[in-house]
């Protein structure tokens, strides 16, 4: 088992930076890490991420029960043991509410891929859970879909959900991903967003397969690899559509890769107004 206590401070310590990023308002967020398989370290509810004291850290078991600590346990505890009980790799998990990836999730729009390298390769691609009612198993199950193909994930109307191999690299996914929203966001108000081509992005691909990362596109083999979600298939009676960062290029690979983010109403009122135009020019003759 690794040394608790230095684990108790590393919570603190991703606290205070979660909470300096204005990833976690007030007493918001929560980070858990694995001691053993049965075992879990996580923060105490109401007590902000900024000021975590390693006294404060309760310890849980794999089904939520309180095993240790005397405050109590967070209540968004059992979302995080949904990720533990299907990925033995994962050690720690990271819950907040970045305000750019929050965006995204309060807008309900699938997070665009093919358009950074290191969003590419440090997280791939990202899926968006439903709505639940925080706290409880009905929440936590909102994950269990995408908890195998992912390490980091949306959750509509809320926040974020990111986990890894230790809890710093576990944190480092919900910086990239409210980093990545952020551009987005910027780039989206500049009125253009360029995307990879196929080749482009199976390069970067074929890199972070030799980089030894995993990305769930190494098993959708023929698929496009920039083409529709690979999370399609997990999504059921909720199927968040693409509003500001839909594709035009729907050919894929060879699509150009290059597409604008306006929505095809722009172009539309474009057309019209060069149409009255040249009418008005027509009837002035
Ligand atoms: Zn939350």
């Amino acid at each position: 088992m690794q040394n608790e206590h230095k684990l108790k401070e590393l919570i603190c310590e991703i606290g205070r930076r979660l909470y300096a990023k204005g990833f976690a308002a007030a007493n918001d967020g929560n980070i858990t890490v694995r001691l053993s398989d049965r075992e879990f370290l996580c923060t105490p509810t109401m007590v902000s991420k900024g000021f975590l004291k390693p006294e404060d850290i309760c310890k849980v078991d794999l089904e939520g029960k309180q095993l240790a600590g005397t405050k109590k346990r967070t209540s968004e505890v059992l979302l995080h043991l949904a990720v533990y009980k299907q990925r033995p790799d994962v050690m720690a998990c990271v819950h907040c509410h970045p305000p750019h990836a929050t965006a995204f999730a309060v807008a309900q729009e699938p997070i665009p891929k093919c358009v950074l390298p290191e969003v590419e390769v440090f997280l791939g691609e990202v899926p968006i859970a439903r709505y639940e009612t925080p706290g409880g198993q009905k929440f936590a199950d909102t994950v269990a879909p995408y908890v195998q193909d992912c390490n980091t994930i949306i959750l509509a109307n809320h926040g974020t959900l990111s986990f890894g191999p230790d809890l710093e690299k576990a944190y480092w996914n919900t910086e990239i991903i409210d980093a990545y929203c952020k551009i987005l966001i910027l780039a989206r108000q500049l009125g253009r967003v360029n995307y990879f081509t196929g080749q482009q992005t199976k390069e970067l691909l074929d890199l972070k397969k030799r980089l030894g990362y995993d990305d769930v596109r190494f098993r959708k083999e023929g698929a496009c690899m920039c083409g529709p979600s690979s999370f399609d298939d997990a999504y059921d009676e909720f199927v968040p559509e693409p509003v500001a960062f839909r594709r035009n290029d729907a050919a894929c690979p060879s699509g150009n890769g290059r597409a604008s983010a306006a929505p095809d109403t722009e172009e539309l009122v474009r057309l019209i107004t060069d149409q009255v135009m040249a009418a008005l020019a027509g009837a002035a003759v």
